[in-house]
């Protein structure tokens, strides 16, 4: 992988700029998206910059392991596990990713629907 070009969300793991950040460990942040697509609407991102799906290796395993406990503790916490919530990936252009840093949308709060429209 090429070195990959810093990311807005470098700056919010490092507090540089603004997030309301839920939760921080040794591998993963969680914040609240700042365009929220429901009522509760969390990204989950890698500390290291790892910028889409196709750059994931062995090495960033435990990361994105963590993306998985960390949104069930999430759910639980924000009260939307009983009634579910949907985690999504998006990878490149036709996914629909914006930010090139591997993150987790988690979004709750309401029925979602159908999966792609
Ligand atoms: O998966 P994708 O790359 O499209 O998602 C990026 C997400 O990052 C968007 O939902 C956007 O609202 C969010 N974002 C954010 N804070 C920023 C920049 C982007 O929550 N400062």
């Amino acid at each position: 992988m090429a070195e990959a070009e810093e990311t807005i969300f470098c700056k919010i793991i490092r507090r540089e700029i603004f997030a309301d950040i839920l939760y921080q460990d040794d591998l993963v942040t969680a914040f609240r998206d700042i365009r929220p697509k429901a009522p509760i609407h969390i990204l989950i991102v890698t500390n290291l910059l790892i910028p889409t799906v196709n750059d994931v290796t062995a090495a960033s395993e435990a990361a994105v392991g963590r993306f998985f406990t960390v949104a069930a503790k999430i759910a639980k916490q924000e009260g939307i596990d009983e009634n579910g919530y949907r985690l999504i990936i998006n990878c490149n252009h036709h996914g629909g990713q914006e930010v090139y840093h591997l993150h987790m949308h988690l979004l709750g709060g309401r029925p979602l629907g159908p999966l792609v429209s």
